[in-house]
């Protein structure tokens, strides 16, 4: 018996986390005492829901789970034990002899089981509480590096859209059981910006209901909760979380409500530097006109090849695989290689070709007295340029060991014809640009339009 004791100490003494030590002792207890099943349940401390401690949330609208569960909560109070349900034993796991959940065990000798267990569930129930505390501690040490970062965004981007999937994919990340959704208001009306897509109807219906003049407090309807994104009185969208287990939790509601000031403040100064950037002449960060800027030009440029019959044309580039660069090596690393794609380029223009940035890694270069062969030419010398240089990350990322990358551009080309307008300038490049991407990309495509 103390040999055992001592086997499963050994066990389950590497286990750092609730998955591990399940896993740990699921198979000390199948090998030694030969059960079926072997799970451990734990009560949540803030709202007394019962919990898979190896993670799965016990869902309570699955066949009255919870109920029972609650149950054997209660008796267990009362006892160590519990073997009255044919192949099943519970057994009660404390902490200075309060009840703070249970081991279900499923086949196996259950006089042999007790009596080990009056020794080892002790055991086992330290380890849970150390377990439970470090993962606790460290959940709210992911907190606060996310508010930092969400707060730090804007130190480098003031895109809405940018920031705004950026903070959904952070927060996303930071709570896994829960479906994030971030609207904006737009002309009065909320606007789903991240994810792609929202098929919850009911979460659109709550999302509704939110309108200037409410009171801003969180709806929830048990799973959902809505948190408004205000800054001064003024409401700027939210965020809707849906559990996808059990009921929202308080600790999470806290999380979100912090989530959603921090974000607020983000997103209203990226507002305001849009407003502020509209007006400005240049993209910050690569140095090339800034999206409107470019509209005004192409409609010059436009017009200018129309009356003096002149050709134009116009490259759509875009970085390829370039959201991998952020994930692996952070966003200051993708800075980076925007401002060393953006330079490489400018360096193979001429000085009256025009150059804008068209959205977060794609360019629109306007080539005016320019016809189609010579710029294939150019795309091409750029793609060479761009594929030919190693983009050096060591001073972003010291720690990192394999830090020079290569990157490629994907172009499409169309040379403008004297029917067509403004619009269909980049639309047609657009086109050629996408081709090139679905063929393999680092390369160029050209769009004939015939
Ligand atoms: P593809 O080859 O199909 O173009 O793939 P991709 O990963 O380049 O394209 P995708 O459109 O999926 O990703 C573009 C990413 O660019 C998403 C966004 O996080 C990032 N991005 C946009 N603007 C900026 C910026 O100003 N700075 C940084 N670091 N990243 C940006
Ligand atoms: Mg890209
Ligand atoms: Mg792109």
């Amino acid at each position: 018996m103390l040999d055992l004791i001592e086997k499963l100490s050994k066990n389950i003494d590497n286990a750092d986390n609730s998955k591990k030590l399940t896993g740990a002792l699921q198979d000390f207890f199948i090998k030694n005492f030969k059960v079926t099943r072997f799970d451990i349940y734990i009560i949540d401390d803030k709202d007394k829901s019962i919990k898979d401690f190896s993670k799965d949330w016990v869902n309570p609208d699955c066949a009255g789970i919870d109920d029972k569960f609650q149950n054997i909560v209660t008796k267990l109070k009362s006892t160590k034990y519990i073997t009255d349900y044919k192949d099943l034993l519970f057994f009660a796991l404390t902490k200075s002899s309060k009840v703070i959940g249970f081991i279900k065990i499923e086949g196996g000798n259950s006089d042999n089981l007790i009596e080990f267990l009056q020794t080892a569930a002790f055991i086992i129930s330290i380890k849970i509480q150390n377990i439970l505390l470090a993962e606790s501690m460290q959940k709210n040490i992911d907190f606060y590096e996310l508010m930092r970062n969400i707060a730090k965004i804007i130190e480098t981007q003031y895109e809405l859209n940018y920031v705004v999937p950026l903070i959904g994919e952070m927060i996303d990340k930071f709570m896994p059981d829960y479906l994030i959704y971030i609207f904006i208001k737009n002309n009065s009306k909320m606007e789903l910006i991240w994810p792609a897509n929202c098929k919850d109807q009911s979460i659109l219906d709550e999302v509704k209901k939110l309108q200037e003049g409410y009171d801003y407090s969180i709806v929830t309807n048990q799973k959902t909760g809505i948190f408004p994104l205000v800054n001064e009185n003024t409401l700027l969208g939210c965020i809707a979380a849906k559990s996808m287990g059990a009921e929202l939790k308080e600790n999470d509601i806290n999380y979100l409500e912090q989530l959603a000031k921090q974000s607020s403040s983000t997103i209203n100064r990226a507002i305001v530097y849009a407003e502020i950037l509209k007006h400005a002449t240049l993209d910050a960060l690569t140095g090339f006109y800034n999206r409107h800027q470019l509209e005004e030009r192409i409609k010059q440029e436009t017009s200018k090849a129309k009356r003096q019959k002149t050709p134009l044309c116009v490259i759509m580039t875009d970085i390829d695989f370039f959201k991998r660069v952020n994930d692996t090596y952070g966003h200051a690393a993708g800075d980076l290689v925007l401002k060393i794609v953006s330079k490489t380029i400018r360096s193979q223009l001429r000085e009256y070709d025009i150059a804008g940035r068209y959205g977060g890694e794609e360019f629109a270069l306007l080539l005016p007295n320019t016809r189609m062969e010579e710029a294939i030419m150019v795309a091409e010398r750029l793609r060479k340029a761009i594929a030919n240089k190693k983009v050096d990350f060591s001073k972003i990322n010291p720690d990192k060991s394999n830090n020079t990358i290569n990157i490629t551009i994907s172009s499409g080309i169309y040379e403008f014809k004297k029917t067509d307008n403004a619009d269909d300038l980049l639309k047609k490049a657009d086109k050629a640009l996408y081709e090139a991407k679905e063929s393999g990309r680092n390369k160029i495509v050209v769009n004939k339009d015939e």
